[in-house]
């Protein structure tokens, strides 16, 4: 019986939803896990896979119907998620960073941009993602110096663009610029442009990690690079720091939901490989040390799931979820990490073999603590919600 059928999660699956879990699970048995190794190995794009990620309607997951997309639930889209992260978490990283640069244009986009962009970027036709990181500023992201002026129906725009997921592959990218370097406060004169690949626009250099190997990190500059006014997301400036930031409630959801992966595949290695290892005569999964390690990983994956199914709810109730999501986010990516170094050591020295998956988990996992935020602002996020929902 495949996992759609078995039903792992408490709420009820709908048919159309089991439907698509079943065939993400065919695309993971038959096109990925085969193959995921040797590019994972040598970095190498996925350029098949993406093919038939488009082919299941990835790019479009969450984007309405009337637009060519799946119109999925942030419930539905981060089991997708997790499954997916069970077997290679960097292809949840092609398809989400492009999908947050839909969730912008979807929600705050003019009908022109909506009727144009949507249905190219569902077909995956027009790839993507989102470039706010540059190499002075991450978290604070009212620091950029990437500018962009106004110069008749057009905007020139000039900066450096660090870290962006898609870079080298994608074609069109979500760019937070500052069309007013002086305003105050800061985020007043910042806004978000859809930002096509052409002249002024180059790739600088492809970015080496330790892990999420496959898909391409990127740093970006733009040089005169001019683009339509209509090109500015909503029309009007000054709201490009909300409307990044909106998209990554979603944006946190999907990696508490890669955490979850993670910390699954971690643990479903575990169990199965302390069965079959023998010490002192019997199945390492009889000693009791091995048992507390797999009980503590169990437990955490339970934990993050449920977090993260409660903030994908809240999401599709139309609900604030900045603190749910940010408790998900939180504690499904340190459940990553803790269960990808339990899980080395419950595999003893094959742990650390490049003939193991988990070495890659392992080196996978970190990351999570970074993107969308890091899980200190996490914190930061749980505790100011936490006073201005309880006041006294
Ligand atoms: C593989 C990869 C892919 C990425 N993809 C993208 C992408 O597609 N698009 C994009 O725009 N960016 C992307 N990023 C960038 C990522 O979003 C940033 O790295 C992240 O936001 C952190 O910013 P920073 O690296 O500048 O760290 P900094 O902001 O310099 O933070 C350094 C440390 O200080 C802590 N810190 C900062 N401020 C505070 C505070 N106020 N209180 C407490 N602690 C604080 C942080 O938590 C962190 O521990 C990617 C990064 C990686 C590694």
């Amino acid at each position: 019986m495949s996992e759609a059928k078995k039903n792992i999660y408490p709420g009820a699956l709908d048919e159309s939803e089991g439907l698509i879990l079943e065939s993400i699970d065919r695309f993971l048995e038959r096109d990925v896990k085969p193959h995921v190794h040797a590019l994972e190995k040598d970095d190498i794009y996925p350029i098949e896979m993406v093919e038939k990620m488009k082919e299941l309607g990835l790019f479009g997951a969450i984007i309405a119907p009337e637009y060519g997309g799946l119109g999925l639930s942030a419930r539905t889209y981060s089991r997708i998620v997790e499954r997916i992260s069970r077997v290679w978490m960097s292809l949840t990283g092609i398809f989400n960073s492009h999908l947050i640069m839909c969730a912008a244009v979807q929600r705050f986009g003019t009908e022109q941009q909506k009727s144009k962009f949507l249905p190219k970027f569902a077909a995956g036709e027009v790839r993507g993602g989102l470039a706010l990181t540059e190499p002075d500023c991450g978290t604070d992201l009212q620091a950029i110096r990437t500018v962009a002026k106004k110069d008749g129906d057009s905007y020139v725009i000039n900066g450096t663009k660090t870290w962006i997921s898609n870079g080298i592959h994608g074609s069109c990218f979500a760019l937070l610029v500052k069309t007013d370097p002086n305003a105050q406060p800061r985020h007043r004169g910042i806004s978000l442009f859809l930002a096509e690949k052409h002249d002024g626009f180059k790739v600088s250099r492809k970015l080496e990690k330790l892990g999420y190997k496959g898909i391409d990190s990127a740093e970006l500059i733009f040089e005169d690079y001019r683009v339509p006014a209509d090109r500015l997301i909503s029309g009007t400036e000054g709201s490009g720091l909300k409307h990044a930031l909106a998209g990554l409630e979603l944006g946190r959801i999907n990696v508490a939901a890669r955490g979850v992966g993670l910390a699954r595949a971690a643990l479903d290695e575990s169990i199965a490989y302390s069965q079959v290892r023998k010490t002192f005569g019997k199945p390492i999964c009889e000693h009791q040390a091995i048992q507390i390690h797999l009980a503590n990983m169990a437990t955490r994956v339970e934990a993050a799931r449920l977090l993260t199914e409660s903030a994908a709810a809240a999401y599709d109730r139309g609900e604030r979820c900045d603190m749910e999501a940010g408790m998900a986010k939180l504690y499904a990516t340190e459940a990553a990490v803790s269960n990808t170094m339990d899980a080395m050591r419950v595999h003893g020295g094959y742990g650390y073999s490049k003939e193991f998956n988990l070495e890659r988990y392992y080196r996978d996992a970190p990351l999570l603590t970074i993107g969308e935020g890091t899980n200190e602002i996490q914190r930061l996020i749980i505790a100011r919600q936490l006073i201005e929902r309880n006041p006294v």
